[in-house]
């Protein structure tokens, strides 16, 4: 076990994917995760992770057993009307040296968790409180200000706080909130069972003979994307649809839909993807919103990360992956044995090694949901991939751009 002295306290606000990561990634210090909710509510839906992100999990003992995900093995676009675009293989394995998971959110988080808080003989397991919001936090002394009128003091404060961040007005001194994109989100998972009636759908779940993958039907100015999870015993759907068809629409993963309004968005799709929808029997709607790079994520002895940081459109399923980045960002800058000192200096680095590339991808994301802005360069969908999944951690990333570290 290390020396309580070359152990930080951080105090992670948020237990969303980038707070649990973030107290793997920190284990070896003293963590206390501070979380508004209960934890109690499944959310109904699915998060693939790029190599880019699985890489690092699977270095931090990630389960693939356990996540029991599904892998994509091939990506299969199609038009709205039913006709193949493309349908290409996908070897992340081999091209970038890790697989590319179809994960229900539940198994994910449960297996950040486990990892965050499991006993081991050389950490002390992160400690995960609930029911504990934080109303406001003080940058320069570290201080967290609870609903419960509980002070705690933090040599490090990880603001993990998602899109409503408390934590980012104190940090870029105003408040600047995402904005609504134009576009809307529905939801939803479609157990197995759903399909007996139509068996010849469960391809949707269980793939060709190259193994399971990713489809889309995309129409102008709506898609839809299925894929399956949790060891292919549900069908994950994602339909965009523009936000003017859906009424009610809010940001906030426990708002429901209606699934007249989700079916009527689709009605001019083709059988299969009529079908599919069909089957859903609830689903939730999420206002999608697009926010530029913030002009800074750290102040003090606080630090954004993940969709606090970098709010992204959800059109590269990236968000997820550049919150799981961050945290190994900070395990690279804050090894045992970092000063308490010098914590503001060490949360520049990590800002340093993690904003251009987190910014790009917000940007692409952004690009392939609006179309590039004016001036923009276009990227097509080989290049995303590429430089989404071809990332090997914070370490090569400074060495490769010349970061001290
Ligand atoms: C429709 C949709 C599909 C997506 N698909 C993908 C995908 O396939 N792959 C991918 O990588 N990404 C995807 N994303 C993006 C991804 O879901 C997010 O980027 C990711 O969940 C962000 O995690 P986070 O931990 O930063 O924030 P959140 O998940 O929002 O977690 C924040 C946590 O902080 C807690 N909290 C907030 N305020 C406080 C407070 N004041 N005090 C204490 N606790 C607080 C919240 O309760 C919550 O638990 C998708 C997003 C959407 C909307």
């Amino acid at each position: 076990m290390p020396s309580a002295a070359e152990k930080l306290n951080v105090v992670v606000v948020g237990a969303g994917i980038a707070g649990l990561a973030t107290a793997v990634a920190l284990r070896e210090h003293n963590v206390l995760v501070l979380e508004q909710s209960r934890l109690k509510e499944e959310v109904g839906a699915a998060i693939h992770l790029g190599p880019n992100a699985s890489k690092i999990a699977l270095k931090w003992g990630l389960s693939l057993e356990k996540l029991n995900s599904p892998e994509v093995n091939f990506y299969h676009e199609m038009g709205a009307d039913g006709p193949t675009h493309f349908k290409i293989p996908i070897r992340a394995r081999e091209e970038f040296g890790a697989p590319w998971l179809l994960n229900h959110r539940v198994d994910l988080h449960a297996e950040l968790r486990r990892l965050a808080t499991r006993e081991d003989d050389l950490t002390a397991p992160a400690v995960v409180r609930t029911a504990s919001r934080v109303e406001r936090i003080d940058p320069d002394s570290g201080t967290l200000y609870l609903a419960t009128g509980e002070t705690i003091t933090a040599d490090v404060i990880v603001a993990a706080d998602g899109i409503h961040s408390v934590a980012r007005a104190a940090v870029i001194g105003s408040d600047l909130s995402a904005k609504p994109s134009g576009h809307s989100a529905y939801r939803a998972l479609i157990p197995r069972s759903a399909f007996d009636d139509q068996p010849d759908l469960l391809r949707y779940l269980d793939g060709d003979a190259s193994g399971t993958g990713f489809c889309t039907w995309m129409a102008k100015d709506r898609r839809l994307v299925a894929y399956p999870c949790h060891g292919a015993t549900y069908l994950n759907i994602v339909a965009i649809v523009p936000d003017r068809e859906a009424k009610d629409s809010k940001e906030a993963w426990h708002a429901a839909g209606s699934i007249d309004e989700l079916l009527a968005s689709f009605s001019e799709f083709c059988d299969d993807a009529k079908a599919i929808l069909r089957r859903v029997d609830s689903c939730a709607l999420w206002q999608l919103r697009e926010q530029d790079p913030l002009s800074t994520w750290t102040k003090g002895r606080v630090i954004l990360i993940g969709d606090a940081a970098h709010a992204m459109l959800p059109h590269q399923g990236q968000g997820g992956g550049q919150a799981i980045e961050d945290a190994e960002a900070l395990q690279v800058v804050l090894p045992l044995g970092t000063t308490p000192a010098s914590i503001p200096e060490r949360l520049k680095v990590a800002q340093e090694i993690r904003y251009e590339r987190a910014s790009l991808i917000q940007g692409y994301s952004r690009s392939k949901a609006l179309g590039p802005r004016e001036g923009e360069k276009v990227v097509n969908a080989q290049e995303y991939a590429a430089y989404n999944f071809g990332y090997n951690g914070a370490r090569e990333w400074a060495e490769s751009h010349g970061i001290q570290l």
